[in-house]
């Protein structure tokens, strides 16, 4: 289901400009959950999509304005519905951490890979969005022998202080309960 190169065979392919190499020798050892929704609480349009592929139009939202030149991106998008986008091959490393910390080890864009849940930090997800992150995880799980279980991780456990995603109504015992 992940191919070689990191290409996830159920996710629609998007090419984010916004990626590079891993570091030498670093092996993909952790899954961070994110969220996202552009303007916040909106599903279903083309922002998320434009913001990481470099041509969101920040004039189009006021709350836009502090995307200006932001270069950003994650692994996949798992959109309301539960389909699932990938911008990133899994093998390369998308900017989705910024500055971050796992277990003592800094720069969590490294060794991480990153998803995004269409969704805010304020509210529920859906149970189409549980089924296709867990229905991933377990192919990521199975792909990385490093990646564990218990090396999944919210954004907000990694940039304590600066990042709340996925939120407090992220249910991690039912998501976990679906793991393999
Ligand atoms: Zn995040």
């Amino acid at each position: 289901m992940i191919d070689k190169l990191g290409i996830y065979g159920n996710a629609k392919q998007i090419c984010s400009p916004y990626f590079n190499e891993r570091p030498d020798n670093v092996d993909v050892s952790l899954l961070v959950i994110h969220c996202i929704s552009l303007p916040e609480g909106i599903y279903g349009g083309k922002q998320i999509e434009h913001l990481f592929t470099g041509c969101l139009d920040c004039n189009e939202h006021k709350s836009f304005e502090d995307l200006k030149g932001l270069e950003v991106s994650a692994h996949c998008v798992i959109r309301r519905d539960g389909t699932i986008e990938q911008y990133v091959p899994f093998s390369k490393r998308a900017w989705h951490a910024g500055v971050s910390c796992f277990d003592g080890v800094e720069a969590c864009n490294d060794y991480s890979i990153g998803i995004e849940l269409e969704g805010t930090d304020k509210s529920v997800y859906t149970q189409a969005q549980y089924l296709t992150l867990a229905k991933v995880s377990d192919a990521l799980i199975n792909q990385y022998p490093l990646l564990t279980k218990q090396r999944i991780i919210g954004h907000s456990g990694i940039a304590p202080g600066r990042k709340n995603d996925p939120g407090y109504l992220f249910n991690w015992s039912y998501y976990l309960s679906l793991l393999r």
